[in-house]
């Protein structure tokens, strides 16, 4: 299978090219060149196996430059061990007839994000090796929060790869940075920067265009990577949960093989409910994709006129990891529902870039709306739905989880649609205790880690296990650069000067 650029200015290449390039030279992202559409035989035939084996079933159908040891050499390690250890990968748990949650954040840092980034450095360790990239992997990343540490669990003490985080100091909650501060390995940095996360953000493409550090790094043995959810390598993990819930609902019996299911998704970049279409193009029979927004509600405007405005204001709310005005991967949904009109993206590109907005065709409108619903969730909404789903079914979920909720519930009254649904919960509620305190009407000391026990007295509800030690943990990364001292950060991170 080849991977060619959604802007069809780069050459298509193979798997490990497209992961350890992360992004296409012409700007584009990577796109496998076919969808696998699998049987339902094939599909019913997952129903007995492990996540990880699910997981190297699904990633064996696009890295077929990869040996079939390879890919379960990638999925055991990732799912395979302790990983993952406090409850499974992708557990669901059912709320009533028609609900079940897909609770995504049993992983290291109790977020969806590990189920990715857990795998994707034994993916670019062996894709650099297929390629003879002989340098290791300077991997920068900017983070609103989750991003950043979940790199940084997945990449820590990986033998051809160095990691560093830039984190905005006033972006992100205390939990998510004690989380970053306290990060063990031998090959980990991590820095605060002076501003929000645009200015981290724009401080990390400054260095990727940075020519001068670039050679520096060269010359010691270095290029640099990102962990960004648009490497295709963090999005080939992702579709496999889709499969495996479809196969885990058939099991309990929920739906006979063959009955559509519906996905709500907690959307910020459009990684993850991309992957739930994937696994729909795959054979997973999907209804419709309910893709959830916060009070940045951009996507739900765009799925619903087909014009993506990002000229808005932004707001930062309590479910900071879809603060978001761009949503990249949303790029990669237009390059195939337009029929991959690369000519065509490239002009929403451009306009993006240049106007911060742009119109799709009305072919594109039409196939959007036929897969995906669009809705949104403000800030009081998304409160009250915690509220009310701890006090109606003893269930405690996060404030992005509940946005998918809420947004479900919206979309089953608007459609009448009783289909089954599976609503992707993307992290545990004790990474955001403050604004789930609040949430419950329960008062509370200041933002810190002492939340944990309040939440958790407050509630009764078990802390993860990766959380729960966090108290005792001492910060090793108090450092804090404004945006242009960034590159130097770096330097003094590789010991380049
Ligand atoms: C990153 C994140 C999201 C958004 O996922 P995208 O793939 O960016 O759409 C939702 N919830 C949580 C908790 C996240 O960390």
């Amino acid at each position: 299978m080849q991977y060619q650029s959604t802007r069809g200015a780069s050459p298509a290449v193979a798997a490990a090219g497209a992961i350890s390039r992360g992004i296409c030279p012409d700007g584009g992202l990577y796109v496998p060149d076919t969808i696998p559409r699998l049987s339902q035989e094939a599909i019913a035939g997952l129903t007995g196996a492990s996540y990880s084996e699910r997981a190297a079933a699904i990633l064996g159908y696009y890295l077929d430059d990869f040996s079939k040891e390879e890919i379960e050499l990638v999925a055991n390690k990732a799912y395979g061990g302790a990983a993952f250890s406090d409850g499974g990968v992708a557990p669901l748990r059912r709320l009533n007839a028609a609900t079940s949650f897909m609770e995504l954040w049993h992983g290291p840092t109790c977020a969806f994000k590990d189920v990715a980034l857990q795998a994707l450095p034994s993916l670019l360790a062996m894709s650099l090796r297929k390629i003879n990239e002989p340098r290791k992997a300077c991997v920068l990343t900017a983070t609103s929060g989750d991003t950043g540490k979940a790199a940084l669990e997945g990449f820590r003490d990986a033998p051809n790869a160095g990691i560093f985080v830039f984190y905005p100091r006033d972006g992100v909650s205390e939990i998510q940075k004690l989380q970053m501060t306290s990060q063990e390995g031998s090959n980990v940095g991590v820095m605060a920067v002076e501003g929000n996360f645009d200015d981290a953000q724009t401080g990390v493409k400054a260095i990727f265009a940075d020519e001068g550090l670039r050679a520096q790094l060269d010359a010691a043995g270095y290029f640099l990577s990102s962990a960004n959810s648009i490497n295709c390598g963090r999005l080939l993990p992702q579709i496999a949960y889709y499969v495996s819930a479809y196969c885990d609902m058939i099991t309990s019996g929920e739906l006979k093989p063959g009955e559509e299911l519906v996905f709500a998704v907690p959307t910020g970049n459009f990684g993850n409910i991309l992957a739930a279409w994937y696994a729909g193009e795959m054979g997973v029979p999907i209804r419709r994709l309910v893709c959830a927004s916060n009070k940045n509600d951009v996507l739900t405007q765009f799925i619903n006129t087909g014009v993506y405005d990002s000229n808005r204001p932004f707001y930062s709310t309590v479910s900071p990891s879809m603060d978001i005005l761009v949503s990249s991967n949303l790029e990669r949904l237009l390059f195939e529902l337009s029929d991959k009109d690369s000519g065509a993206v490239s002009e929403y590109m451009r306009a993006l870039s240049g106007t911060g907005r742009y119109e799709v065709a009305d072919s594109v409108k039409s196939r959007l709306l036929g897969a995906f619903y669009g809705g949104y969730c403000t800030e009081e909404d998304t409160k009250s739905t915690i509220a009310e789903t701890f006090r109606n079914n003893g269930y405690l979920i996060d404030t992005h989880t509940a946005v998918a909720y809420k947004v479900l519930r919206d979309y089953r009254e608007a459609n009448g649609d009783g289909t089954p649904a599976v609503v992707v919960s993307t992290a545990s509620p004790f990474k955001f205790c403050g604004s789930v305190l609040d949430a419950l009407g329960v008062a509370h000391g200041p933002d810190g880690v002492d939340l944990i026990e309040e939440l958790a007295r407050a509630t009764g509800c078990p802390v993860p296990a990766p959380l729960a030690r966090l108290g005792e943990k001492q910060p090793r990364f108090t450092g804090c650069v404004p945006v242009g001292a960034m590159a130097g950060a770096v330097r003094d991170f590789l010991q380049l000067r």
